[in-house]
């Protein structure tokens, strides 16, 4: 059997059909988008047709699509030089934290609110911090680790109520659960071609007025005059394909991985003991558990199975050098050991039942050998 991959939220695997659609570009259609001939004109057409199949994926017309690298460089587009103070939450990616911490004007008092055991912050704190100054908000949509899903509608009333600014995070969320920016009040979001089954290098930033993106990179003008830099053809159109069909397909695969996910779930905390699910309770991403092991150390779990053939994780794939537990589970949980033994198993619509009962049978053994 070929390795078991339930490590989907680090990133995905390139469907065919997105294979297929890059390659030419890779090879006769390598032109400059920039050029004025005919190679840089189906380049130029690549990208326009790719920046409608990413924005259509979250309700956004073209000239609202900045592409850029990553999410992580989209996300410190966003919040670099903000100028007011700024409210985030203790459970978001390193990237939005480590961007508001050290991209923000440091005139700026940023504010990191707690979460509740569920992995989610009070929204009459939110309120209470809106009330006091003009406020850029920064939040994810779902949990990377976890797969919470935070109440975005709601966020963005009261951000509206108090006109705040709402910038979102919503690489898990994107072709995961449906999400329609021409009916929210968001003014930016940021979306991850890698995660969603496109290729790496590829990011968007995608905003409610384009007028008000400010440049990250000065040069040639490309993203008109935002983003200067000949553009990534092939991943931005391999980014586009992948968004085509997540929208598309998004009901079928959520159907499909959800009931991977539930049945994986519901038989570990069946047959092992001392198991406990992080954000149980919640709305939750259909792909993503992330369950506690009392008594096992989660790098070790991840270890051993790793060793039978099956890869999970413990956490953000950025982390994963610094052996720290997750801040995610820890701001939950309010406990260290229990961070200490958390382990996130993220499945995909590409992975089979067959899989999950491979897994849950390393699992079992492992736990077993463990304890
Ligand atoms: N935000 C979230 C929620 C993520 O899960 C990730 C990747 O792990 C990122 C941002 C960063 O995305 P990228 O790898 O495109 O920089």
């Amino acid at each position: 059997m070929q390795p078991v991959y339930f490590d989907n939220n680090s990133t995905t695997r390139l469907e065919p059909e997105t294979l297929e659609a890059i390659q030419p570009f890779l090879t006769q259609h390598f032109g400059n988008p920039s050029s004025s001939h005919c190679f840089g004109s189906v380049a130029a057409q690549a990208l326009a047709f790719a920046r409608r199949e990413v924005g259509a994926l979250v309700g956004a017309t073209p000239d609202q699509v900045f592409f850029c690298a990553s999410a992580t460089e989209a996300i410190n587009w966003a919040v670099r030089g903000c100028r007011t103070r700024i409210v985030t939450s203790e459970v978001e990616h390193a990237a939005t934290l480590n961007a508001c911490a050290h991209g923000r004007d440091s005139q700026q008092q940023l504010i990191t609110l707690a979460v509740d055991h569920h992995g989610l912050i009070s929204l009459e704190m939110l309120e209470e911090e809106l009330r006091k100054g003009e406020s850029t908000v920064a939040l994810l949509w779902a949990n990377n680790e976890t797969g919470v899903i935070c109440p975005i509608p709601e966020i963005a009333a009261a951000c509206q109520r108090h006109g705040a600014y709402l910038h979102v995070d919503a690489v898990q969320a994107a072709g995961k659960i449906a999400i329609d920016l021409s009916q929210l009040p968001i003014d930016s979001l940021v979306i991850s071609s890698h995660k969603l089954f496109g290729p790496k290098g590829a990011g968007a930033l995608i905003v409610r007025d384009p007028a008000r993106v400010e440049p990250l990179l000065w040069g040639g003008g490309q993203e008109r005059g935002r983003r200067s830099g000949t553009e990534n053809v092939p991943a931005i159109v391999g980014f586009g394909s992948a968004c085509a069909r997540a929208a598309l397909f998004l009901d079928e695969r959520a159907r499909h991985v959800g009931a991977l996910r539930d049945h994986l779930e519901s038989e570990v905390l069946r047959r092992v003991s001392g198991t406990w699910v992080n954000g149980d309770g919640t709305h939750r991403l259909p792909n993503t558990s992330n369950i506690g092991f009392d008594g096992v150390e989660a790098e070790a779990l991840v270890g051993m199975l790793d060793a039978r053939g099956v890869a999970v994780s413990t956490g953000s794939a950025c982390h994963s050098s610094t052996h720290e537990p997750s801040h995610v589970i820890r701001a939950m949980t309010r406990s260290h050991r229990k961070a200490n033994e958390s382990v996130r198993f993220s499945l995909s619509h590409q992975n089979t039942q067959d899989e999950v009962e491979y897994v849950l049978e390393a699992v079992c053994s492992v736990i077993a050998e463990l304890r």
